[in-house]
């Protein structure tokens, strides 16, 4: 591979700043200067620095996050904090952004990428991929909300919701449920509770398709998908 290729897809910017940085003197090649954007590598063997950090490649990077409540699922914002101000700056050389969104007061499994095509399918509404949500919600959930949503239940603006399982954990004047839906309209859990007339008090993401929150990240924290993880989307 092309060293301005292995550090562009690395996250060193653009064909063009990588240029830059290799005549800068800053990159090495088993531990030998090298300041030809054309070199070839052998990404297996070679070893690649950068200022002294060793460069592991990866084309695309995938990370989990434990969403927390109170920051929005955007790239940038001017008033709010995002997803991506939790991360630690090494990441910010990397163009990540949120497959899809949490509203702001929801918490729980977001997928951070840099893969466009990975968030394409993930997020395509001909894939059905499956949403699983823990939900507070206000007042009683009932045998007629689980059947009212396993049919399907008419949103505020008249869309008619695919069938959904709730499953109710506990039931009272506060109820805690889990719903699998596998589409991802705005704000569709809590429009849901709200054509049953209740309200959704918290709610968190759970799992998407297959893929499980790793309950040993807190909220804010983040890891990286392993290989098997990212092997259950395709
Ligand atoms: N449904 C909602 O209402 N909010 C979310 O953040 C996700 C699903």
């Amino acid at each position: 591979m092309r060293l301005d290729k292995f550090l562009a897809d690395s996250g060193y910017g653009s064909r063009k700043e990588v240029k830059k940085l290799l005549k800068s003197g800053l990159v090495s090649v088993d531990d030998g200067v090298v300041k030809e954007a054309k070199s070839q590598i052998d990404v297996e063997k070679q070893k690649v620095t950068v200022s002294g950090d060793v460069i592991e490649y990866q084309a695309e990077v995938y990370l989990m996050l434990n969403k927390p409540q109170g920051v929005i699922s955007a790239t940038e914002d001017t008033m709010h904090k995002t997803v991506i101000d939790l991360l630690h700056s090494d990441w910010e050389r990397f163009k990540l952004f949120p497959v899809g969104r949490l509203d702001k007061d929801t918490e729980g499994l977001l997928l951070l990428t840099t893969d466009g095509a990975f968030s394409h399918q993930l997020m395509s509404p001909r894939r059905h991929v499956s949403k699983v949500y823990e939900a507070d919600v206000d007042g009683e959930v009932t045998k007629e909300d689980v059947d009212a949503f396993s049919v399907g239940v008419r949103l505020d603006d008249g869309y008619m919701t695919k069938p959904a399982e709730l499953v109710i954990k506990e039931a009272g004047t506060t109820s805690k449920i889990e719903l699998t839906i596998t589409e991802g309209k705005f704000h569709q859990v809590k429009r849901m509770f709200k054509a049953r007339g209740k309200t959704v008090l918290t709610l968190k993401r759970r799992a998407i398709g297959k893929l499980e929150l790793d309950p040993s990240l807190a909220p804010g924290s983040y890891r990286q998908l392993t290989e098997e993880e990212y092997k259950l989307f395709q």
